[in-house]
């Protein structure tokens, strides 16, 4: 048996106990907390047969694997449902709470104005939304989502969450997105403050490294050397896979080496391998992201939204060589930004770059890092270390196809919006490179978040929320808002659901 120091000692708080005998740990007898909201425990008397297995040095009702925002969800909903829940979270303390730290808001149904979001948003609407962006991902869970999402922003702040008034002015205008107050660090800092009060019990800096789920109970192997924790039901909310640089490799070829990941460095996807390992049917696509255009300096990892470029519409974007390669007004809407992340990534190099002049400069919000500047253009493809010539010629031959409507005519790929000459110096340029969110494959659940096997049988005793489902709602598209509420939803369903499989 291996106990890894540092790691009994939280446990061993006031939920927990170590068993000499049983050589286990176990919950205190009548230790989980009255606290508002949560009834008197619900668990089973010592001598169960997950208490009475020898040699398992952790044992619980739900184990949740994961740190943000789904996983917090589904701990919360399990403990209020009367369960021992323990929570692991690959992270350190100071980054837990995975990209949810990044995030603002949340796509919400509402009939009707509320002081969150403005307007009404009716469930047609959002359905109607979803089936353009996620193509066929499963209707009946989509509309047991949407329904589900019209009290969550109430069961969040139930659960400790603040969000923005609409009536405060200060928000873009929104009917469908209701915003967190501080963002999505402060989200993160409520969840985790409501489930420590509630007695989950939490653990950072402990990887999952493996899912054993043949034999009845769920068990997972944690940290270096591994040990087994043992739990009667497992959420998994492990988010994707973006952060593990050889798989990305594998789906994108060298180009994923050019990538950047927006957020958590701890996704790396060991427990969604382990559950498409354990038979379980994979939903959306292995060699798809969602990606957005950052800028090329950003850091390789936790850049946020500041690193996200919004203005490159305006000017021209060209490859490595000089050349144009997309319609730069193709998309001009609010999440013009996301087109470009795939358009860049499937680029020679996997890089790009934003060209414009002073006066196109004006009209966009700008980069958190300089521009590169120059007087000529010649001076400034020099600057960026790609052919002078070429991007002279680019440029004369953008600048000559521009007509009076606001497009272009003769040069191929056309702009067809918001064509201005590139005329004024000094000129500049932002590096271009493809940020990942979230890499877009999953396991298929069902609507009681159960984690379903190729033969459309459930994982006994296994359920999933957030990234490591979303494909089954969202497919491999992009609805602004939609992620958050995914993980909300599906965490309190799988928290619920795993907390009356682990109790029955
Ligand atoms: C910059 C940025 C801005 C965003 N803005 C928004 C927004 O405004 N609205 C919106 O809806 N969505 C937004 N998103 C997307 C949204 O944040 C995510 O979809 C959502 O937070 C995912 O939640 P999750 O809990 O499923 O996964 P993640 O946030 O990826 O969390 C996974 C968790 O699991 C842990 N983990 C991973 N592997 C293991 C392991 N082996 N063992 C133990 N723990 C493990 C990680 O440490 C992490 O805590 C944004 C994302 C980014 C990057």
């Amino acid at each position: 048996m291996v106990f890894l120091p540092g790691w009994v000692e939280p446990l061993a708080g006031s939920l927990w106990e170590f068993d000499p005998v049983l050589g286990s740990f176990c919950a205190k007898a009548g230790a989980l907390p009255c606290v508002a909201g949560l009834g008197p425990s619900q668990r089973r008397p010592s001598g169960s047969k997950a208490m009475a297995m020898t040699g398992v040095p952790y044992d619980c009702d739900v184990l949740v694997v994961g740190g943000g925002n789904a996983a917090l969800c589904a701990a919360i909903a399990a403990r209020r449902a009367g369960a021992a829940v323990l929570l692991l979270e690959a992270a350190p303390k100071a980054l837990r709470g995975g990209n949810a730290r990044h995030s603002r808001n949340m796509r919400v149904m509402h009939d009707a104005p509320t002081p969150w979001v403005r307007g009404r948003y009716p469930a047609d609407d959002y359905l109607a939304d979803l089936r353009r962006v996620a193509g066929n991902a499963d209707d009946g869970l989509a509309r047991l989502f949407v329904d589900a999402s019209a009290d969550i922003v109430d069961w969040l702040a139930g659960n400790g969450v603040r969000f923005q008034s609409c009536a405060d002015e200060v928000l873009p205008y929104s009917r469908k997105t209701a915003f967190f107050l501080g963002g999505g660090k402060a989200l993160v800092n409520a969840l985790y403050a409501t489930a420590d009060g509630l007695g989950v019990a939490i653990r950072y800096d402990s990887t999952v490294r493996g899912l054993h789920l043949r034999d009845g109970a769920p068990a997972v192997t944690v940290g270096e050397p591994g040990v087994t924790v043992t739990a009667r039901a497992l959420v998994v909310a492990s988010g994707g896979f973006q952060a593990d640089s050889g798989w990305l490799r594998r789906e994108w070829g060298e180009a994923a080496d050019r990538f950047a990941i927006r957020g958590t460095p701890h996704a790396t996807g060991i427990p969604l391998k382990a559950l498409l390992d354990e038979g379980a049917e994979p939903v959306g696509a292995a060699d798809r992201c969602h990606m957005v255009a950052v800028d090329g300096r950003a850091p390789p990892f936790d850049g946020g939204i500041v690193t996200r470029l919004d203005g490159i519409a305006h000017g021209i974007v060209v490859d490595r060589d000089g050349r144009r390669f997309a319609d730069e007004g193709a998309v001009v809407g609010p999440s013009r930004y996301t087109a470009w992340g795939e358009l860049v990534a499937r680029c020679p190099g996997a890089v790009a770059i934003s060209i414009f002049d002073a006066a196109i400069e004006t009209r966009f919000r700008p980069s958190i890092f300089p521009a590169i500047r120059a007087d000529s253009i010649g001076e400034l493809a020099r600057d960026l270390g790609i052919s002078p010539p070429a991007l002279e010629a680019t440029v004369a031959g953008f600048n000559a196809a521009i007509t009076g409507g606001g497009g272009t005519a003769g040069v191929d790929p056309p702009k067809t919006r918001l064509a201005e000459p590139i005329t004024v110096p000094p000129f500049g340029a932002y590096p271009v490179r493809a940020g990942v969110t979230s890499t877009c494959l999953g396991v298929r659940v069902d609507e009681r978040a159960r984690v379903l096997r190729r033969d459309g049988a459930g994982l006994e005793g296994v359920y999933a929320t957030g990234v490591v489902m979303a494909p089954n709602i969202l497919g491999c598209g992009y609805l602004a808002g939609g992620a958050m509420t995914v993980g909300a939803v599906f965490g309190r369903i799988a928290g619920r659901e795993a907390a009356a499989y682990a109790l029955r």
